[in-house]
């Protein structure tokens, strides 16, 4: 399934971000519109930074964040400290110890444009009378990491860490360490450069510590010798590297990245080095976190001395003194930027004096000294081949540009989503148009409008069919509603959707179910809806027809070693937790947040279905159009019939939950737990898995000790497994853990 398709895919129902009549409703009350704002911005940080997965373009994520800081600067009251204007960008995760950053590592302001670049220089001419220089580098898009070295035992390097929310970051020395371009040890000659610049800091404490009539001067200020000293940069994935390792995943049937980005981050941040060390990540260097650690004057010759220590700095940088420079700078960046080996997003533009800098100070969270001019988003021209309609899986038709396939922002583009027929209409696309083409942030592609003069002779205005693509029934509008709906319930498109969605990784996440096999047990008539998955048998799926022949002219079948692996995985999802039954089963508007929430307000079906509209509409997050959506699907006798055959099948229908008063029994207490591998069978993450354990009073540790009483072991077990086998600790199987959680009993072991 290409990008495209999927994105297309996901429009139609999903809780939208764009919600017209929720922003038409919060734009006449500050208040509420700030608030939406914010809650729409923590979950595209946690997309971005924890999933490595976002949901929308940075330039959509960036005017989320512009619009809430402009409303914030008007209603000074509305200003949160826990409001993200007022940190770093971030997000820190529970798989890596933490690292308080001695210094923050602070993100930068950024100009849009030209014109807004000018209005910072502006800011700089005020301050100092005249234009400082500057120095213009450019804007690395990786991953932020410090490197510590530890100066006093000769620069070895001993720390490196993720920038996180930039006052705590997470530690990622192992991984960092296989990155070939970093140095593992500062070169001599910049270790003395750091050495002599200590002993003139202390020395001139000192000198200013006696003149302010201190005793004890020496001892008080001698500090910072022992201090590592930290630099600052960015870790990156060459774009060649990106695509090959893209190509891998497509291959093995692995969801790809998004962008060379999101591979440096999800790289950077795995858990076993060697896969990191598998990825090809490179660095540029380009900062120090406390200058004075260094007796430099400025950025340009920390950038020298960063060289001559051993590290990869990036040779496009220049040092300009005019205005018309850092343009003529900017404006070549822009058209180089296709040609460069790795990824760039803007220009980063900095007083290059150190003193200024400290003089210009920061912002809550960036610097006041320096500036991002980001790119403008990628646009290319393209031809509209044809404009085809995609069924959701709650009937929405979504027309879909399919166009002739463009390189635009780094990645091939061949459909892209034209959202409703209102939004064709008001764009005025037409088959066999030239239209114009978008990646902002290079996420989501958009087609923006056609170019006039380009258009065919009698290209038509385009209309939505009258009948559904997939089944041919009638299709319909509803008063007010900007969608188109197949309402058949017997449309082989919904059904194909919804049973893939079923299927999918936030889902019930069967493994193995995708499109291709799902086509054809809906073809064959085999599973019409969800719970006909549960009553699948391995020689019934073995023999499942494939529609395509080998050289002998005999149909391909799917085969007992498919088909053993399927039954096990549809076994396994049946004890997926509830939030993820609420998900999968697809109501409209409930994506993942909505159904955990559902969930942890009312933890059994049972409990939902008895609840009122007005009950629904009380959970935090659940407005009266969710509430209904959900009182009515419960209340359908077709959803009710299934959800009683999942029931039946032995699907979660419930979260365990303790009446008041009883609590878990502690029967693993005393036991400590290492998890390793993935948990493909149970489809847990492995903070899920632990946490179950925790409740039962088991302790989880990230690494084996003599101590340890069990080592589980998923699929593709690291150096933990060898270091468990080697210590003698037992190693159980994912089934074994499935079979504690279930007795609450840990194996007997001699
Ligand atoms: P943002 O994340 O959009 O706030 O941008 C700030 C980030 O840009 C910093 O945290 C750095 O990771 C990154 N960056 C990339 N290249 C540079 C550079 N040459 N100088 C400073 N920051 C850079």
């Amino acid at each position: 399934m290409g990008n495209g398709q999927a994105q297309a895919r996901g429009t139609g129902d999903q809780e939208s971000l764009f919600d017209e009549k929720a922003l038409a409703a919060a734009a006449t009350d500050p208040a509420a519109r700030a608030e939406a704002l914010r809650r729409e911005i923590e979950h595209h940080t946690y997309c971005y930074y924890a999933l490595d997965a976002p949901e929308i373009s940075d330039a959509a994520f960036d005017s989320l964040m512009r619009e809430l800081r402009e409303i914030e600067a008007a209603h000074p009251e509305l200003v949160d400290p826990s409001s993200p204007t007022q940190r770093v960008g971030g997000y820190v995760g529970e798989q890596f110890a933490p690292v308080r950053h001695a210094r923050r590592m602070y993100s930068l302001d950024n100009a849009m444009d030209l014109g807004e670049l000018d209005a910072w220089m502006d800011r700089i001419v005020e301050a100092y009378g005249s234009l400082p220089p500057l120095c213009c580098e450019l804007k690395i898009d990786g991953s932020s990491i410090a490197l510590s070295y530890d100066v006093a035992s000769g620069g070895a390097l001993v720390r490196a860490a993720t920038r996180g929310d930039g006052t705590t970051g997470e530690d990622v020395t192992a991984n960092m360490r296989t990155v070939k371009d970093v140095p593992l040890r500062l070169r001599a000659c910049a270790l003395k450069a750091v050495r002599g610049a200590r002993g003139a800091q202390v020395g001139g404490n000192a000198a200013r510590a006696d003149a302010a009539g201190l005793a004890a001067a020496g001892t008080a200020l001698a500090a910072p010798a022992a201090e590592p000293l930290e630099l600052r940069g960015e870790v990156y994935m060459p774009k060649s590297s990106f695509d090959s390792l893209n190509a891998a995943a497509e291959a093995s049937g692995r969801a790809p990245f998004a962008n060379p980005r999101n591979a440096a981050a999800g790289s950077l941040r795995q858990k076993d080095p060697h896969v990191t060390a598998s990825r090809d990540l490179s660095t540029f260097m380009y900062a120090i976190a406390d200058e004075a650690a260094l007796n430099l004057p400025g950025q340009w010759e920390l950038l020298q001395w960063l060289r001559e220590a051993g590290f990869h700095v990036n040779p496009d940088v220049a040092r300009c003194t005019t205005r018309e420079e850092v343009r003529a700078f900017c404006e070549r960046a822009v058209e180089r930027r296709d040609q460069l080996p790795y990824e760039i997003d803007g220009v980063v533009v900095k007083v290059n004096s150190f003193a200024q800098q400290e003089a210009l100070g920061f912002t809550a969270r960036a610097p006041r000294w320096a500036i991002a001019f980001k790119f403008p988003p990628e646009e290319k021209t393209t031809l509209l081949r044809d404009i085809t309609v995609q069924v959701g899986r709650t009937g929405v038709l979504t027309p879909v540009a399919e166009l002739e396939p463009v390189v635009v922002a780094g990645s091939t583009v061949a459909r892209a989503t034209l959202h409703n027929l209102d939004e064709v209409h008001r764009k005025d696309v037409r088959v066999g148009d030239t239209v114009i083409v978008r990646k902002a942030g290079d996420v989501i592609p958009e087609v923006l409008g056609p170019v006039a003069s380009l258009r065919p002779d009698g290209a038509q205005a385009w209309e939505m069919p009258a009948a559904c693509p997939s089944c041919s029934s009638p299709v319909i509008r509803e008063e007010g509603e900007v969608a188109f709906r197949c309402i058949s319930i017997d449309c082989p498109a919904q059904a194909l959707e919804r049973l893939l969605h079923w299927a999918s990784r936030g889902a019930l996440d069967i493994d193995g179910m995708g499109e291709e096999i799902v086509s054809r047990l809906v073809e064959s008539g085999r599973v019409t809806d969800v719970a006909d998955y549960y009553s699948l048998g391995e020689a019934e799926l073995a023999s499942l027809d494939m529609g395509r022949v080998n050289k002998d002219g005999e149909p391909i079948r799917l085969g007992h070693t498919v088909a053993a692996k399927l039954v096990s995985a549809i076994a396994a999802s049946k004890a997926r937790p509830f939030a993820r039954v609420l998900f999968g089963i697809g109501m409209r508007h409930v994506g993942k947040t909505t159904a955990e929430a559902l969930a942890a307000a009312f933890p059994s079906m049972d409990a939902l279905a008895q609840a009122t509209e007005e009950q629904l509409a009380e959970v935090e997050g659940i407005g009266p159009k969710i509430a209904h959506s959900v009182w009515v699907f419960l209340r359908t006798p077709d959803n009710a019939a299934v959800i009683e055959r999942l029931r039946a099948a032995g699907v979660t229908m419930a979260d365990e939950v303790m009446a008041p008063g009883e609590e878990v029994p502690q029967t693993l207490a005393g036991l400590t737990f290492v998890l390793t591998g993935s948990l493909a069978e149970s489809g847990l993450t492995r903070d899920e898995a632990g946490a179950r354990l925790k409740a039962m009073g088991a302790k989880v540790s990230g690494s084996v000790s003599k101590k340890t009483s069990f080592v589980v072991a998923g699929e593709a077990a690291g150096s933990k497994y060898d270091k468990a086998v080697a210590l003698g600790v037992p190693v159980l199987t994912e089934a074994q853990l499935l079979a504690i959680y279930e007795t609450g009993r840990a194996p007997e072991v001699e």
